[in-house]
């Protein structure tokens, strides 16, 4: 993986006193997870709007973890691991001063490596106009508040949440160190009930899960951390990456598959090993991809149709393949992996771009079928992560990638493993038709 040389240097005494001086970024080393770590490392100040519905979750998800919480106001020197406030109950754009008074106080003492949590309702769910109107405009607020403290390294996010929605494991994403790279995102969580692990370190045990393009790269972080919260994964990938693809099936005790997905008889071949080896997948991982970047005017159809059908096609018959036939298992998980470029769109990448979009085309269109079936779909949207291929961009690409974020640096492929893995949860089961970007609040796009 590449080394971030300017992160390195402006955390030395000497480069983070220029940096500051010139007004530079000086990116924060973020907190990842490690399998026993507490939820927070120091208190969280929790608190609600009048008529709110949702901190009673909040204080149970503080419970169970041990986490120590603060309510009502606090001493100067009081520093905060959170700031989590229920705004659901705001029904109309006057009462938005409650936002204010709660965080106005406090937001600069949120820690290092901090979370800023909003809970809302969804607009489209809100009871009048002048509620949807107060409830939309919380995503603003925290866009902003992203922006003020992603120099710590600390995150702002909105979780909106329907009534009766089951908001635990995604309480338990957004406050831990798993989301470190997940900032100023809108989740919305639909009613029904999750099944809660026994074991919340090992949620995924006894599930059965594949994973595309798994041999290398953010493919080979997703079986990494899918296995290590307890699943089988089946890594499937090209003949061609064999060898790397054994390799990593063996670090995470799981087994192969070599399929090039774009082949005619791939889904058949796919849906029969599942069967006939697990009786079928509970979460499904499309991770393959691949870039042929030219602008359109110098670019052949072998580049479009290549692309097309490896990031957009292949998943569309693959689904097709798993819905038809009964693969996926109840309770069953499909997650896509798009891309900042489907979002924003990117010089040279029309067809890398569209094929994005696609993706999340596809997790609009199939959440309600996947609904029925008491499964879901999601999508996560990487931004500027350090594998190989960023690694090979050009340094001025490179670090303007790296730099253009909220939190400054680039992500690493567990960050969009652990976003993967809160989806393919089974507590996770009003979390359908997200599309989650992982990118440190990057700056391009919506
Ligand atoms: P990578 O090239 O390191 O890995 C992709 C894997 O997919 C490889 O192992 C490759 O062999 C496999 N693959 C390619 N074509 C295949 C086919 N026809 N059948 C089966 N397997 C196939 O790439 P990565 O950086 O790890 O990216 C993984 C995913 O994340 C891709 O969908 C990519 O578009 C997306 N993404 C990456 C970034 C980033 O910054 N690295 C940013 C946004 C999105």
């Amino acid at each position: 993986m590449p080394t971030d040389r300017y992160q390195q240097l402006t955390q030395s005494a000497p480069g983070g006193f220029i940096a500051k001086r010139l007004g530079l970024p000086q990116p924060t080393s973020l907190r990842r997870y490690e399998p026993g770590q507490p939820l927070l490392e120091g208190p969280a100040l929790i608190g609600a709007a009048p008529g709110s519905r949702l901190l009673p979750e909040v204080e149970d998800v503080l419970q169970a973890t041990g986490s120590e919480y603060l309510t009502g106001p606090q001493g100067e020197d009081q520093r905060f691991a959170a700031l989590v406030y229920d705004a659901s109950g705001i029904s109309s754009t006057d009462e938005l001063t409650e936002i204010y008074e709660f965080f106005h106080p406090v937001i600069k003492r949120v820690d290092r490596n901090g979370r800023v949590l909003v809970l809302g309702t969804p607009p489209e769910m809100s009871a009048t106009p002048r509620q949807a109107i107060a409830q939309r405009a919380l995503e603003g607020f925290v866009r902003s508040i992203g922006k003020e403290i992603g120099q710590k390294g600390a995150t702002a996010n909105l979780i909106y949440a329907a009534q009766d929605a089951d908001i635990e494991s995604t309480l338990r994403f957004y406050l831990s160190s798993k989301s470190a790279f997940v900032d100023a995102q809108v989740t919305r969580v639909g009613a029904g009930k999750g099944i809660a692990p026994a074991d919340w370190e090992k949620p995924l045990d006894g599930k059965v899960a594949l994973v595309t393009g798994a041999s290398r790269g953010i493919g080979a972080s997703i079986a990494e951390t899918l296995a290590r919260d307890g699943a089988h994964v089946v890594l499937l990938d090209i003949p061609k990456q064999g060898q790397d693809l054994a390799k990593m099936a063996n670090e995470v005790g799981g087994s192969t598959l070599q399929v090039d997905i774009t082949a005619d008889d791939a889904p058949k071949e796919i849906v029969d090993h599942l069967k006939e080896r697990h009786g079928g997948v509970d979460v499904f991982v499309h991770n393959a991809g691949i870039t042929q970047d030219k602008t359109l005017g110098n670019m052949d159809e072998g580049k479009w149709n290549a692309v097309l059908a490896v990031n957009l096609t292949s998943q569309e018959r693959i689904n097709a393949a798993l819905l038809e036939g009964d693969v996926l298992k109840p309770g069953g998980r499909i997650v896509t992996v798009s891309s900042m470029s489907g979002i924003a769109g990117n010089r040279g990448q029309s067809n890398y771009a569209t094929t994005k979009a696609g993706v999340i085309g596809t997790v609009d269109a199939l959440a309600p079928v996947l609904a029925e079936r008491d499964a879901t779909i999601n999508a996560v949207a990487p931004g500027f992560i350090e594998t190989q291929m960023t690694g090979a961009m050009p340094i001025g690409t490179r670090e303007a990638g790296r730099r253009m974020s909220s939190l400054a640096q680039g992500g690493l492929p567990v960050d969009v493993a652990e976003t993967i893995a809160w989806f393919a949860n089974p507590a996770s089961a009003g979390v359908n038709g997200n599309t989650v970007r992982v990118c440190g609040q990057n700056l391009l796009g919506a």
